[in-house]
């Protein structure tokens, strides 16, 4: 006896009539569809398996894009990338005659908490200081790594107003924080561009100003970039990291 394998078959039928019209039977047929059936099957694997790699691939490259837009330790917006979308707001702001604010700001002698309680130690307080400012600010504003200790975070639609509220924000919380009873606190600039500023770097200057003030003047505050005394003398303003 010889087995046959299993086959898949279409069937069809077709009505034979007279030439009056009236039915004289039907003629049924069989069609041996096995290895079409098995053609669409393998072209549905391949398909999903296409699909599958498709995701993958998607997957892999927001992984890549993050890993090249991010700051390893602190998961902020790097400098490279933060400067591609600090000039993209920059232009739909003036486009939309809008209102563009920015915080500079630079942990108080972080130095110390090198020196005193070691690099580990340091760097988890990176890592918290901007899991928190990360936390704080909304879903369109950008918090940029801009140097060691140093965080440029952008406000879009944010009057000079909200922008010192923010920072007064990020300074409570920061403020609030306790490593081991180790206290941590920022001196922080604000500027928007209401001022005046005529492209990103200008901005980020007047912000960078403000904060060389909060530094000279205390540290642990925020100092607006409309409140800059016209004398003041910056030969020695080396605060932001460039
Ligand atoms: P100021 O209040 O004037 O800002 O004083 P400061 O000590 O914060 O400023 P300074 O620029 O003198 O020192 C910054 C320190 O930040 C020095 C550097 O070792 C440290 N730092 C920069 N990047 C990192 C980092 O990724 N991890 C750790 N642990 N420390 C860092
Ligand atoms: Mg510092
Ligand atoms: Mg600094």
């Amino acid at each position: 006896m010889t087995e046959i394998g299993e086959v898949d078959f279409s069937i069809g039928l077709s009505d034979v009539a007279n030439d009056q019209g009236e039915k004289q039977g039907t003629i049924v047929s069989f069609n041996d569809v096995t290895i079409l059936e098995k053609r669409r099957e393998e072209l549905l694997y391949t398909m999903r398996s296409l699909q599958n790699s498709r995701d993958m691939i998607k997957e892999q490259n927001e992984q890549l894009k993050i890993l090249a837009t991010r700051d390893p330790l602190t998961n902020c917006w790097n400098r490279r990338s933060f400067f591609d979308e600090f000039n993209l707001l920059w232009q739909e702001t003036e486009k939309e005659n809008g209102c563009l604010s920015a915080v500079m700001l630079d942990l108080d002698h972080f130095k110390t908490v090198n020196d005193n309680h070691g690099h580990a130690m340091g760097d988890d307080v990176l890592r918290t200081v901007s899991r928190e400012i990360l936390d704080m600010v909304r879903s369109v504003d950008i918090v940029c790594r801009y140097g060691g200790e140093e965080f440029c975070i952008l406000l879009p639609e944010t009057t000079l107003e909200q922008a010192k509220n923010f920072a007064e924000m990020f300074r409570k919380r920061i403020e609030s924080l306790s490593f081991n009873h180790l206290k941590i606190t920022a001196s922080q600039g604000a500027s928007s561009s209401v001022l005046g500023a005529k492209e990103p770097e200008e901005l980020l200057e007047q912000a960078d100003k403000a904060l060389y003030l909060a530094k000279k003047t205390g540290r642990n505050r925020v100092v607006s970039a409309d409140e800059m005394p016209a004398n003041l003398d910056f030969k020695d303003a080396t605060v932001s990291s460039q």
